[in-house]
């Protein structure tokens, strides 16, 4: 078969709206949605460049803590 492969991409785009900075990480779509992050919608797969990947930690972390907090009863 012959190879009909274009040109790979070597760098994706940061999916999170109005950033165009390269890709570092990718992340489920439903991990940036509940972080709170603002993504293109329908992704399965989330492309995040450093800092929104900084960003998406940060959240999530923080949706972590609000969450044990709220079991602290
Ligand atoms: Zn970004």
């Amino acid at each position: 078969m012959a190879e009909a492969h274009h040109a790979i991409k070597k760098t994706d785009a940061c999916d999170v709206q109005g950033c165009s900075s390269e890709a570092e990480r990718s992340i489920s779509g439903d991990a940036a949605e509940e972080a709170g992050l603002k993504v293109k919608e329908g992704l399965k797969r989330v492309h995040l460049c450093k800092e929104h990947y900084k960003e998406y930690k940060k959240l999530s972390k923080k949706d972590r803590e609000l969450n044990s907090l709220g079991h602290q009863r």
